[in-house]
This record gives C-alpha cells, sequence and structure tokens, in this order.
C-alpha cells in the first residue's frame, strides 16, 4: 500500500472542513483500486473561528484526519511548509479548503505520476469571478516576473499539486524564511506535468487575500527570485552620472564661448527633483533586498506549533 498525504492550510475555513472531507472521500473507489492509502493533514494557520473543533470532531470520527495548528497566522506559505514537513506519505497533494481545487482532478494527477512524472502542477486557464483589476495586475506580474528572473513562474499556477516524495524533500531543503512557493517549485525543477482547469469560484467563506497583501507577496516573489531591480538601479545611476558630466561640458564650454551664465532656477529645481526621487527609489531597492536579508539572517522559525495530532 501507499500513503497519499493531503496537505490543507486552513485559515478561517470553519465551513469548508467537513465539506472539504466529504468531497475528498466522494470518489473512494479511485483510492482503493490504486491501492492508496489516504492521511489528511489540516494545518490550521492560526485561525480565530471554530476551524480547529471541526477538525478535531473529524478526527474523533476518522483517525485518518490529523492537525497541526500554529501559534497564530503565519501565512500559506508556511502552511504548506509545515504540512511537507508532517507528512508520511510517499506521495503529497497540496489542496485549498474552498474546494477552488477539485478532487475530482486526483485520479487523473495519479495518471501522470504513475506514468513516470516526478509531480503534476495545475493552473487555472481563466480568471472567472475575480475583479477585473485583480486579474490585470495578476497578469502584468507574471509577465514581469518572467522577463527578470530565470526561474520559470506560470501564470495561473495553482499550489494545487502532486508530488513524489523525492520532490517534497527536496522542497523541504530550502528552508528560506521567505517562501515565495510558487517559485520555489519552479526552481527545484523535475518533470512536471502541466494540467489545466477552468477557474473554480470559492465555495464558502470569503478570500483571505486582500489587494494589498497580494502585492506585497508579489514584491516578495521579485526579491526572492530575481536580483534584476538592483541591476536596473545600478544602470540608471550610470546613465545620470554620464548624463551629468555631458552636461557639465556643455555649460562650461557655453559660458566660455558666449560667456552668458546659465540662468533658471525652474530647471534647477526639476532636475534636482528627479534626481533626488531616483535615488530614493533606487534606496528603496536597496533597502528591499537588505531588509529580506536581515529576515533570513535571524534564522527565525518558519512556524510555531501549538497542538499537533
Ligand atoms: N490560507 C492560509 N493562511 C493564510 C491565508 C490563506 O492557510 O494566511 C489558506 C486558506 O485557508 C485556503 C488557501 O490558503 O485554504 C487559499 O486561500 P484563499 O482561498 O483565501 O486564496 P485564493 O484562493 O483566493 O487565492
Ligand atoms: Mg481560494
Amino acid at each position: 500500500m501507499k500513503l497519499l498525504s493531503v496537505i490543507v492550510p486552513c485559515y478561517n475555513e470553519e465551513e469548508n472542513i467537513r465539506d472539504f472531507y466529504d468531497e475528498l472521500f466522494k470518489n473512494n473507489s479511485f483510492f482503493k483500486e490504486k491501492g492508496l492509502e489516504v492521511e489528511i493533514l489540516y494545518i490550521d494557520d492560526g485561525s480565530v473561528d471554530k476551524t480547529i473543533e471541526e477538525i478535531r470532531k473529524l478526527h474523533e470520527q476518522d483517525e485518518r484526519v490529523h492537525l497541526l495548528s500554529f501559534s497564530r497566522n503565519f501565512g500559506k506559505e508556511s502552511a504548506i511548509y509545515a504540512g511537507l514537513q508532517k507528512a508520511k506519505g510517499d506521495l503529497l497533494v497540496l489542496m485549498d479548503a474552498d474546494l477552488q481545487d477539485p478532487p475530482s482532478l486526483l485520479p487523473e494527477m495519479y495518471g501522470y505520476i504513475e506514468q513516470g512524472y516526478d509531480s503534476v502542477a495545475t493552473r487555472r486557464v481563466s480568471r472567472k469571478g475575480e475583479p477585473p483589476i485583480r486579474s490585470f495586475f495578476a497578469r502584468l506580474f507574471y509577465r514581469i516576473m518572467n522577463k527578470i528572473s530565470r526561474t520559470e513562474i506560470v501564470d495561473g499556477a495553482r499550489d494545487y499539486r502532486l508530488m513524489t516524495r523525492q520532490v517534497a524533500e527536496a522542497i523541504l531543503s530550502m528552508s528560506e524564511y521567505n517562501r515565495f512557493t510558487k517559485g520555489i517549485f519552479g526552481w527545484v525543477g523535475y518533470e512536471t506535468k502541466w494540467l489545466e482547469y477552468e477557474n473554480v469560484e470559492r465555495k464558502k467563506g470569503e478570500t483571505k487575500w486582500s489587494f494589498w497583501k497580494l502585492f506585497v507577496y508579489s514584491l516578495e516573489g521579485i526579491t526572492a527570485f530575481s536580483t534584476m531591480p538592483l541591476t536596473i538601479s545600478a544602470v540608471m545611476g550610470a546613465f545620470f552620472c554620464m548624463l551629468a558630466f555631458i552636461l557639465i561640458i556643455v555649460i562650461i564650454v557655453k559660458t566660455l564661448i558666449f560667456g552668458d551664465p546659465t540662468s533658471g532656477w525652474p530647471s534647477m529645481v526639476c532636475i534636482i527633483l528627479l534626481v533626488s526621487g531616483v535615488q530614493l527609489f533606487c534606496l528603496g531597492i536597496v533597502g528591499q533586498y537588505l531588509s529580506k536579508t536581515y529576515m533570513e539572517v535571524k534564522r527565525r522559525p518558519i512556524y510555531i506549533v501549538k497542538e499537533d495530532f
């Protein structure tokens, strides 16, 4: 018998815990046919509602259900890491609690693993049910990201992914504090099969990602998987130096030939504003990397456990 670990990060998902369980075991025959034993690991990311109670109830009925809860909200990335660490399975799958990752895809995904793929990932081809502005910025992010990073980051990729133990170990070996999972999966490599499906809307409850949270997350992705912004700021610095040098010569020559002192403070103000703006901007970029380095150097744990069964 092979063991399949289903890892489910949950943050305030009280309405979805039971539904997820029911939905997963609805097509029970598949697991039996393939000789798969299943364990469900709910990773509670510091929920403040009844999520933990729901999981405990399920655990009492079915010992295949497990819980690992955090002392506070550490973010989905940390929950994924914790789940991979806790899982004992030969195969591991990451799924959202809100049923946006349809369990009905599992047989197909498993088929590809049998064919020899190391991991089977999913991407949604539509963004139905999402605010248009959010879709626009999401697309923009992926376009920029793939230009400036050598790690491939797939547009619309979900975290729904079935992988072998070997891939999971590779991901666990990346113990960085700033975890951008989409990049980490690309970085570790291995043969990955991509499945596409239409976006499924969240069953119950609301998305945990505000626009601002997504924006900060995207900056995290850029600093974690690209140093291009640093190069751009260096190039900008060099460009402004050159420009200044040329202008100095022009002014000196003009003064010597025409003897007319350059007038006009408005132009001066504009130049000062522009250049100091660029300086601050570049300083900000350096600051981003420095702050990430600072957090990394502290070597803080990625999560702190409250309860584990
Ligand atoms: N999640 C989490 N910690 C967080 C935010 C979200 O564990 O800080 C979980 C959430 O419970 C869900 C999954 O991550 O199972 C995806 O979250 P959500 O559905 O809100 O994101 P979306 O599908 O809108 O991208
Ligand atoms: Mg969701």
